[in-house]
């Protein structure tokens, strides 16, 4: 599904965010930046281990030894994958909506499209942040990405950005609720 939203693009998709061509692709970390599972641990598989290095370099020399924080976004190169660049944000882990989870998954999007548009950057891909080990649930995270990002390309002119889903169910959670905000605009 695609739509455009005052002359940017906004895409659903279903695929393997580490083979997408936009010029930057966003890895769901976590706070140490030294890899993990899921869609970390295929970004860092995909680019090879020069972006372990680099991780450790912003680790070192940006964050002063410290973790990045939930909801912040940091950049490197894309190595060896088709993207020149990525943007490491850390989604927050779902603790029944107490924690303020659904501002800081806002913050993972907005911070990232903040970061990338402060780089010229016009073309990005997410995954679905926070929804497998940090357990967000899908429906809500869908209607918070959706909504921030929506939010984002109606004040600033960007370009294109897809939600690279990885499920066939996350991909109609998505239009779900894509569709929905749509009608009630
Ligand atoms: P988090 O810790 O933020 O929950 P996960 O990596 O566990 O991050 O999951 C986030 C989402 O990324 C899940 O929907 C998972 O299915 C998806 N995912 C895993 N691998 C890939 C991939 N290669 N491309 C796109 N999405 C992926």
């Amino acid at each position: 599904m695609k739509v455009e939203i005052k002359g940017n693009t906004l895409k659903l998709m279903i695929g393997d965010i580490t083979k997408q061509e936009t010029e930057a692709i966003v890895n769901a970390a976590n706070g140490t930046l030294l890899g993990g599972g899921g869609v970390d641990g295929a970004i860092h598989r995909a680019a090879g281990k020069e972006l372990l290095e680099a991780c450790k370099e912003i680790r070192k020399n940006v964050l002063q030894g410290k973790e990045l924080p939930t909801g912040e976004a940091v950049i490197t190169k894309g190595y060896r994958l088709p993207a020149k660049y990525v943007i490491h944000t850390v989604g927050p882990v779902w603790k029944g909506n107490t924690n303020n989870e659904e501002k800081l998954l806002s913050n993972c999007y907005n911070n990232s499209l903040q970061l990338a548009k402060e780089k010229g950057i016009q073309s990005i891909s997410f995954p679905s942040i926070s929804t497998g080990v940090y357990r967000f649930p899908v429906d809500l995270a869908s209607k918070v990405a959706l909504t921030t990002i929506t939010d984002f390309l109606k004040i600033q002119p960007f370009g294109e950005v897809v939600m690279t889903l990885f499920s066939q169910n996350d991909y109609d959670v998505y239009e779900a609720s894509l569709k929905e905000m749509l009608s009630s605009d």
